[in-house]
This record gives C-alpha cells, sequence and structure tokens, in this order.
C-alpha cells in the first residue's frame, strides 16, 4: 500500500509539494482552510474588474512547466503565459521616466542615456549579477542547506571558492552606489531589495543577482493573469488524482514520542505516514505544535515587510502606464528606515502600480483599467492600521496625481484594500509578512528553517517562510527540494 502524506495549505508550494509527491507515487491529501486553492495566489472580481490578490511579477516560468513534464503533460495544453517587452515603467517626482527593455543591449543603451552612465559598467554590472546567480543558485536556492550531502558536490565547491563575489560583507545599496554614480540608477537596482522584502540599505549585495532573474530571463504574465498559475496546477492535481478537502483548517500536528502520525481538524483526526505543512513555519509551531518546543531563533527572527493594497477599478485608460509601473520615493532611505526602524510607512512612499488589463483586456470594462495600487509597510506589531491606511491613501493619490498630471481620486469606481492583518487572517502569514522573514542579514540563507522537523520524525515544511525563502519560484523550489528529501527518506 502506498504511504499517506497529508500537506497543509494549498498555497503555491502545497500544491507544487502535493504534484511532486503525487509523482513519487503516494497518496496525497491535502488539508485548505480557505474554501478554494492559491493561498496568496488568488483573485477576486468587483463590478467588472478583476485582481489578483498578490502576487504580480511572475519569474521563472520553467519551474511551473516542470511540474506538468513530471507527469508527461505539455505545459502548453493547459499554462499559457506571454514574456513582457518591457519589465517595469519607473517614474520620479521631477519628471524623469524610464522604461526597462527586455533586451540587454537596448537597455543597456537607454539607460546609459537616460543616467548618464558609462555602457560598459552597466554591461559589468549585470554580467556580475549574472555570475552571482549562477553560482550561487545551485547551492542556496536549489538544495537544502541542512543536508550535509549538498556540501560535497562539485557546485557546492565552486560557489565556495569563489564566495569573493558574493558581495556578503557590504549591503546591495553599497554595491550599486559602488558601480554608479546617477542616483536615480541606484534607487532603481536597490528596489530588488524589496523582491524578498527586504532592505537595500540592509541586505547583503549577493542580493544583485535578482535583477538577473528579471532583466536577463525574463519577466512573465501568465495569459489569464497571475491566478492562471493556481488554476492550472490544482487542476493538474485533480487529474493525478491528488485530493482536497477545503473548508477545513488543520488545527493540530499529531505525533506519538518524536513521530509524527497525522494531523487534527474540527471534523475529525486524519493519520498520516508524512506530514508537509505549508504553513507559515511560525504559525505552525504556534498553532498546530503548541506543546512541542519551537527552535527560538525561528520564532525570534525579524520578519520581511507586508504591505497595503488598494484594488481600484480606474474609469479611464493610461498609455504611459505598463503592466508594472513604479513612481518612485523622494528618499527612499528615509522610506526603509521607517519601515524597518520606525515600524511605520514613510510620509512619501514608493508606489507600485500593477494593471494586469494592459495585457488581459477582460480583466477591466471597456477604456478601463484594474490598478492593484501597492505601498510597502512594516510588518504588523500592533499599528494603528486604519489610521494609516486612510493616510497612505491620501499620500498615494497625491503622488501619482501629481506625476501623471490627473487627479486619480474621482477616476477610482471600486475600491477594496488589503492590510497585514488582513494578509494574517488569510493565509496565517505571520504579521501579515509577504515573504515570511527578511533577509537582512547575511546569514539570513542559512538563518532560514529547514525543509524539514530535525526533532519529529516524518514532517516536512515548504513554502516563503522557510528555505529557501519567499516569492513563487523561490516556494517552487521549496516544494523540489522537500520531495528530494522525501524520496530519499522513503527509501
Ligand atoms: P501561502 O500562499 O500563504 O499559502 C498558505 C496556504 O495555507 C493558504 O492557502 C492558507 O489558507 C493555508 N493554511 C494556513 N494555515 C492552514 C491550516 N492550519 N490548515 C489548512 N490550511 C492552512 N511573490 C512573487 O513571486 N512575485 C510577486 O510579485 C509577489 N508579490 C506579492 C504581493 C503580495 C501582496 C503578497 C501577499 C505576496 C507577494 N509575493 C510575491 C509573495 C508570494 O505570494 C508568496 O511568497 C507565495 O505565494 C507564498 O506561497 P506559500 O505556498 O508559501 O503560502
Amino acid at each position: 500500500m502506498s504511504k499517506q502524506v497529508i500537506v497543509i495549505g494549498a498555497g503555491i508550494a502545497g500544491l507544487a509539494s502535493a504534484l511532486r509527491l503525487k509523482r513519487l507515487g503516494l497518496d496525497v491529501l491535502v488539508f485548505e482552510g480557505a474554501g478554494f486553492p492559491g493561498g496568496k495566489l488568488r483573485e477576486f472580481s468587483s463590478k467588472g474588474y478583476r485582481f489578483d490578490y498578490g502576487p504580480s511579477l511572475f519569474t521563472m516560468p520553467t519551474l511551473v512547466d516542470e511540474l506538468f513534464s513530471l507527469f508527461d503533460e505539455n505545459p502548453q495544453d493547459s499554462f499559457r503565459y506571454i514574456r513582457k517587452e518591457y519589465i517595469c515603467n519607473y517614474f520620479w517626482s521631477d519628471g524623469t521616466r524610464f522604461a526597462v527593455p527586455a533586451s540587454e543591449e537596448e537597455f543597456i543603451e537607454t539607460a546609459s542615456t537616460t543616467f548618464n552612465e558609462d555602457e560598459k559598467r552597466l554591461k559589468k554590472y549585470l554580467e556580475r549579477n549574472a555570475l552571482k546567480y549562477q553560482l550561487t543558485a545551485p547551492l542556496f536556492l536549489e538544495k537544502s542547506l541542512h543536508k550535509l550531502s549538498t556540501y560535497f558536490g562539485k557546485d557546492t565547491f565552486k560557489a565556495i571558492t569563489r564566495i569573493f563575489k558574493y558581495d556578503l560583507a557590504t549591503s546591495l545599496n553599497q554595491v550599486n552606489e559602488k558601480f554608479f554614480k546617477n542616483d536615480k540608477l541606484v534607487q532603481l537596482f536597490n528596489r530588488y531589495a524589496t523582491y524578498n522584502g527586504s532592505s537595500p540599505y540592509r541586505t547583503p549585495g549577493i542580493m544583485s543577482m535578482i535583477p538577473h532573474l528579471e532583466m536577463n530571463l525574463g519577466a512573465y504574465l501568465p495569459e489569464g493573469g497571475m491566478h492562471d498559475i493556481t488554476n492550472s496546477l490544482y487542476e493538474l492535481a485533480l487529474r493525478q488524482g491528488v485530493k482536497f478537502r477545503f473548508n477545513e483548517k488543520v488545527s493540530r500536528i499529531n505525533y506519538s514520542g518524536e513521530v509524527v502520525t497525522g494531523v487534527s481538524t474540527d471534523e475529525g483526526e486524519y493519520e498520516a505516514d508524512l506530514v508537509v505543512s505549508n504553513m507559515d513555519i511560525y504559525s505552525t509551531y504556534q498553532h498546530l505544535l503548541p506543546d512541542f518546543p519551537a527552535p527560538k531563533h525561528i520564532m525570534k527572527q525579524e520578519r520581511s515587510s507586508s504591505a497595503l493594497i488598494f484594488y481600484w477599478g480606474i474609469k479611464r485608460q493610461f498609455p504611459e502606464l505598463e503592466l508594472h509601473n513604479i513612481f518612485f520615493s523622494d528618499n527612499y532611505q528615509e522610506e526603509f528606515k521607517a519601515i524597518f526602524e520606525e515600524g511605520t510607512v514613510y510620509k512619501d512612499p514608493t508606489v507600485y502600480v500593477n494593471i494586469t488589463s494592459k495585457n488581459v483586456p477582460a480583466d477591466a470594462p471597456a477604456g478601463c483599467e484594474n490598478w492593484f495600487v501597492m505601498v510597502n509597510v512594516p510588518a504588523n506589531t500592533g499599528q494603528d492600521w486604519t489610521e494609516l491606511t486612510r493616510e497612505v491613501k491620501k499620500n498615494v493619490i497625491k503622488k501619482v496625481s501629481s506625476i501623471l498630471k490627473v487627479e486619480i481620486e474621482p477616476l477610482i469606481e471600486t475600491e477594496d484594500t488589503l492590510d497585514p492583518i488582513r494578509i494574517e487572517s488569510d493565509t496565517s502569514s505571520h504579521q501579515g509578512s509577504l515573504y515570511g522573514t527578511s533577509s537582512n542579514s547575511r546569514m539570513a540563507a542559512f538563518l532560514r528553517h529547514p525543509n524539514f522537523s530535525g526533532k519529529l520524525k516524518n514532517l516536512y515544511f515548504v513554502g516563503g517562510s522557510v528555505h529557501p525563502g519567499g516569492g513563487i519560484p523561490l516556494c517552487l523550489n521549496s516544494a523540489k527540494i522537500t520531495s528530494e528529501i522525501i524520496k530519499d527518506d522513503i527509501r
């Protein structure tokens, strides 16, 4: 008889784990507290507008494709996406605008002209980012850092001998300032720290590998918006016989001695040979293992930033905007000081506007646009979010209206909002953080929780709050790493 696995949560990492474990020949049952799959990768509609709830930037789509290939399915039959020709439109309050082209040559040429930087220097920077990624990804992002076998491969040897190239001792901002003299270009490259919810003034320089993912490997959008990722993986899982129980929250992970035996929900007790938690690691220990000693350093770790989001149906179209748009703060350093040191939101925040109707016209009524307007904010530690939301909305409207030279407020015909408290109540993400723990220290990669429990046999962890970290590509990698560990364990 095949082994029974229970997966707690149908977020992207839970879905990918369910698929990979099914491929190993195991019986897979997924419990999901919500009435639908996807976790943060969910969607909703309001008055003819469709909105993706969370993630908007999609890189490394082949990690999704790979899940179809596991079952000899052609990914193109059920999951299609486009590659963006322009990655992001940037706006500054002094009137400077810059659209980042996907082509490297074009980027170097236009960035050199707009920011008065040397083309060779730009090329060198991008090459260095690519090298950092190529050297470190096979070790830090694709393998468990907590298994001895990882440290015996030739990739590891290569990665360790080149450690001086990673800029671990300097911050991302220091690396960027060393390379470029133009403050706007430094700010543009500093922004990549927010891709894992960190501060460019504290996250190590190795994070300059992040632009490589977007600028060299490409930015994509599923044909029907981000939620297509969830739908297509969920449908694949159903086709492969993965079972789901929705609206059934796991309340306990059960164990006998040091061996996990299953889970409890409000509806009953379920036995399992293996349990994989896709719930945030902090919440897993706090709520599902309340009597088990949680690793202290994990419970104390600084969380990544969270977000305030305004989902606006806008009754007009803006040709100067693209799928991804950034309206930069005039003082980036103060913005991150507010988030990570003062636990508040800076009065002139950087505003991100994502508009899927630019590429998926059905996402908004004719002549209109679906604006997903996001500001980075601290994780919830008891701030007055009602007051902060009111203040941030006012500042966002002022900033965007002034840069676009159009009064935005009268154009908003539907509004919904998301704050850190709701992110936590919707998905169990501790303090509403977007990416688990922050990467604000040079040891962050080593301090994330492993993909397995060292104390309870048959218990595993996947998702944005454990190794290798948050964001869709890393969550997909966590499912891959964990299923490899399980494969070895059950052999
Ligand atoms: P989640 O998506 O949080 O899923 C966990 C699931 O577990 C949920 O469905 C939850 O209901 C369920 N669950 C929890 N507890 C229980 C329980 N006890 N019993 C049963 N079920 C339970 N990433 C990107 O790559 N690009 C982006 O542009 C991007 N932008 C983001 C913007 C926002 C606003 C947010 C919130 C996140 C963003 N991210 C982005 C991060 C990305 O969404 C996450 O890293 C990723 O989706 C996390 O997936 P996960 O599987 O770890 O967990």
